[in-house]
């Protein structure tokens, strides 16, 4: 998708049982996991007191010179990172800077630091209902909310376990943590439902423990991948040892289902399978779901990367020629959300270059991820239609988007998901193509290898797997079919009068 969708967060966390440095495996965990967050990086290590550095931007652009001076820095044997993007929160340069992860906050007797990725959807509830109890404390984002509920319990003398319990307890929403004591013990832990990844894995000579959002992040590292922490499971890594424990049980698991489409990495892993496993099935469920449209095609394309392994499954599946028509130009890398208004539709039409010979005066299948806005994908189809594309067929892996996302993704409003306004005929007219095919939430299911109770499909289904999420979507949506002008995150917005 070359629409720059963004996820909320990506989290690392090591902990050497050597005590060596920890540093450079959280700058490698991080970058390898770049894509799950870009507005903003951080490090926190831990000698027996907490150090930090926060910055800006994409980890890559960390200067040389400024790694190594982190490197003296930031010592420890203990450590986490992250890397994000805002789906709560200010977004103005100053709050970005202000709310860069890892988080370390202090009471008088407890000091935590909290990596976080997701989003808690009764977060602007809980604010609300606790003002006094957190007088002087101002909830900028999620993470905070996490750090203060815990430091809360902890100060009161709670011990970890039943602290983080607390926190699984009375959060709804997504939250899949890693984190660090004054006591220098590395944790993580996952909300109830699972509905972010959060792995764990460690070194060849068992000496470094790690923790990542995706398994990339091991991979770089050269660790080996051991568990998906389990839903509504804690990790504790100390020097005395290793401790899992369940905390909560949920008869319902949903693990966002967008992840397999869209943002995780084609060879990071969920559940069983390498992600570009499941997107190569993908591929072969659309090439099954609709033999009309592979009948009427003569060549597949794909949009560059999360396209391609769809693409290669449907020209499995349909013996179909699969041409690697569009190229990415390298260096063209802005990203929608920096750019003016004006500038925005030329710069993504200039960001990949097509080889029109391979395609004038053909009818072309072309794979992509998912439709949002609908705007880029307007801007691919007029290209290729210049191009000399006789007719333009859109095969999408993830089924049409018709609600917004409550866990952590950006896209929080109805408005602005053109698959809740328009039937897949009304968007294919929209978009310029002769047909836009989804591929059926059956067959996505089916693809991951888990099934329709693991999984999270709010967004696709109208059906979300936590019950405030739920009530605010059917809320909001019979406002917005009636024609009331949504003003922001759904979540921020709506839990002030719910
Ligand atoms: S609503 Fe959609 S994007 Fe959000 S967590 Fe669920 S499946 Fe993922």
């Amino acid at each position: 998708m070359l629409e720059c969708l963004k996820e909320a967060c990506g989290i690392f966390g090591a902990h050497d049982f050597g005590n060596g440095t920890v540093f450079p495996y959280l700058y490698w965990g991080l970058r390898a996991q770049n894509h799950r967050g870009h507005q903003s990086h951080g490090f926190i290590t831990f000698d027996g007191k907490f150090h930090a550095y926060k910055g800006l931007d994409l980890v890559p652009k960390i200067k040389r010179k400024d790694i190594q001076q982190w490197l003296e820095n930031l010592p420890g044997c203990v450590g986490i990172g992250n890397v994000r993007y805002a789906t709560s929160g200010k977004t103005d340069e100053e709050s970005l800077i202000n709310d860069t992860q890892p988080l370390l906050e202090k009471t008088g007797k407890a000091e935590i630091a909290i990596s976080f990725n997701g989003n808690i959807v009764n977060g602007s509830k809980i604010k609300e209902e606790n003002t006094e109890k957190f007088l002087g404390f101002q909830f900028n984002y999620d993470a905070q909310l996490i750090s203060r509920k815990l430091l809360a319990k902890l100060t009161e003398g709670s011990d970890l376990a039943s602290s983080v319990k607390s926190c699984m307890e009375e959060l709804e929403g997504a939250f899949s943590v890693a984190g660090i004591t004054q006591k220098g013990e590395l944790f993580a832990f996952k909300d109830p439902y699972g509905i972010r990844p959060l792995c764990c894995g460690y070194s060849k000579d068992r000496k470094i423990w790690a923790v990542s959002s995706e398994t990339v992040g091991l991979d770089i590292n050269g660790s080996k991948f051991d568990f998906e922490i389990e839903p509504g499971e804690l990790v504790i890594a100390s020097k005395d040892g290793f401790v899992r424990e369940q905390l909560v049980k949920c008869e319902k698991r949903a693990l966002c289902a967008f992840e397999f489409a869209y943002f995780a990495r084609p060879d990071s892993r969920l559940g069983d399978k390498f992600v570009y496993e499941v997107r190569e099935e993908f591929g072969r469920n659309l090439g099954r779901e609709y033999p009309e449209t592979v009948r009427d095609i003569d060549v597949i394309i794909s949009m560059p990367e999360t396209g391609n392994d769809a693409a290669f499954g449907l020209h499995e599946q349909t013996g179909k020629r699969w041409e690697r028509v569009s190229r990415r130009h390298r260096y063209v890398t802005e990203r929608a959300f920096i750019l003016l208004p004006e500038e925005r539709y030329p710069t993504i039409d200039r960001k990949i270059n097509i080889l029109d010979h391979k395609i004038r005066g053909k009818n072309v299948a072309v794979t992509d991820d998912s439709i949002v806005r609908g705007d880029t994908t307007k801007v691919v189809v007029n290209k290729l239609r210049k191009m000399g594309a006789k007719k333009v067929y859109l095969l999408i892996t993830f089924p049409r988007i018709i609600g917004p996302c409550f866990y952590g993704i950006d896209m929080t409003t109805y408005g602005e998901l053109i698959g809740s306004r328009h039937t897949p005929e009304e968007i294919a007219e929209i978009l310029g193509a002769d047909a836009v095919n989804y591929q059926s939430v059956n067959g996505l299911i089916k693809a991951t290898g888990l099934s329709r109770n693991e999984l999270c499909l709010g967004c696709v289904t109208g059906k979300y797997p936590t019950p405030l999420a739920q009530k605010l979507a059917d809320e909001m949506k019979e406002k917005f079919e009636k024609g009331c002008k949504e003003t922001g995150r759904i979540y921020e917005v709506a839990t002030h009068s719910s």
